[in-house]
């Protein structure tokens, strides 16, 4: 008995070329014995084209950008597309319009099961202010932060910089709120750099962050779980620039992940200890990736949570689990597993 497994991708935000290599490769390691697969690709601009079947390997992102000439939009295209008898969703999407609970909203509404966080934890774990709030209110450390919307800044920007420079300084960095992939994110040492990564972040989005910034490690750990959790072996980023921009996550390759990462087991245990808490706090489900700074003294500071982490078979996340001891087909295969438990749970 084949499950009907619907792979949404693509997607509006800036992360839509990454979402289509995701696409191809969890196609390739999914079992064709278990799983009849139905493409749904989501164009830059927000269209939606159903595709056919998917029955073989797919040799190139290009086969899996249909045609515009049957775009349609999600509220068309997702209830036609129900009489495929999809058994459940997975949405392969970074950042907003996939990862933010939009998409999760509507699927909640047609009442499809799919695979990972829920419309909360989506949507808190999206936007960087809201997800800092939380996490402070469950005790976890992390860096300073101020806020801004960008109506506030352009009533007085004067004061905006000031109040940056008075309550974080420098270095701090400046990032939209609503983002992933370092898009937008500036590392900025003095008034002039401030500025421009104002300017630049409030390109992506209304609302930005400005964090302290930290000299420290970057470790990482994945969380596997609806009600009981697991936590991958911690990974580490070893960035060769001055921080882990998008050219060093997807672009030039100048960036080692070490895994498992040369820490202390207890230094592990309270990353671990601080993932789970974080977790529940924004009420996760199915998976998420917990980034955190290990500064030089041992302190362990929460930096963020992804609620769909980048899946390439090459991302941190698939191989943490990879390391941990489950290979990417059979991570695929318990997330799917995961929703399913969780849509079960809710009827
Ligand atoms: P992704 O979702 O792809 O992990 P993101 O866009 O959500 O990325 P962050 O993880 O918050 O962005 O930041 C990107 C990178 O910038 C970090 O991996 C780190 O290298 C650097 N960085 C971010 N915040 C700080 C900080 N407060 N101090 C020092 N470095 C930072
Ligand atoms: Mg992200
Ligand atoms: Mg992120
Ligand atoms: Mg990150």
């Amino acid at each position: 008995n084949k499950m009907k497994l619907c792979l949404l991708y693509g997607g509006k935000s800036a992360e839509h070329e990454v979402s289509l290599q995701t696409a191809k490769a969890v196609i390739h390691a999914l079992d064709k014995n278990k799983f009849d697969i139905f493409p749904i690709f989501i164009t830059k601009e927000g269209k939606w084209v159903q595709g056919p079947q998917i029955t073989g390997p797919v040799e190139d992102v290009k086969y899996l950008q249909f045609p515009g000439d049957r775009e349609s939009a999600a509220n068309e295209i997702m209830p036609s597309s129900l009489d495929s008898g999809f058994d459940m969703v997975f949405p392969l999407l970074h950042g907003p319009n996939g990862e933010d609970g939009t998409v999760q909203g509507m699927l909640e509404l047609l009442n499809i099961p799919y695979v990972g966080n829920g419309v909360l934890a989506s949507s808190a774990g999206m936007d960087k202010v809201v997800m800092k709030n939380i996490f402070a209110q469950a005790g976890l450390d992390q860096v300073k932060y101020v806020s801004f919307i960008r109506s506030a800044w352009e009533a007085d920007r004067e004061a905006a910089y000031k109040q940056v420079e008075e309550k974080i300084g420098y270095p701090s960095f400046v990032k939209p709120a609503n983002l992933g992939s370092s898009v937008g994110i500036s590392k900025c040492d003095n008034r002039e750099e401030l500025k421009a990564a104002f300017e630049d972040a409030f390109r992506y989005d209304r609302k930005i962050i400005i964090e302290e910034g930290v000299i420290a490690r970057e470790i990482e750990v994945g969380i596997l779980g609806n009600d009981e959790l697991a936590c991958s072996v911690p990974g580490e980023i070893v960035p060769k620039k001055e921080f882990y921009d998008y050219e060093a996550k997807y672009e030039d390759g100048s960036t080692e992940l070490v895994i498992p990462a040369d820490i202390s087991e207890a230094v592990y245990n309270q990353i671990r200890e601080m993932a789970f808490t974080a977790y529940k706090s924004l009420d996760c489900s199915g998976l998420a990736r917990m980034d955190f700074f290990v500064s030089p003294d041992g302190r362990v500071l929460i930096n963020e949570v992804n609620t769909m982490p980048g899946f390439t078979p090459f991302s941190m996340f698939p191989l943490l689990w990879k390391n941990t001891g489950v290979p990417y087909p059979q991570l695929i295969e318990r997330l799917v597993e995961l929703g399913r438990q969780r849509y079960e749970e809710k009827q």
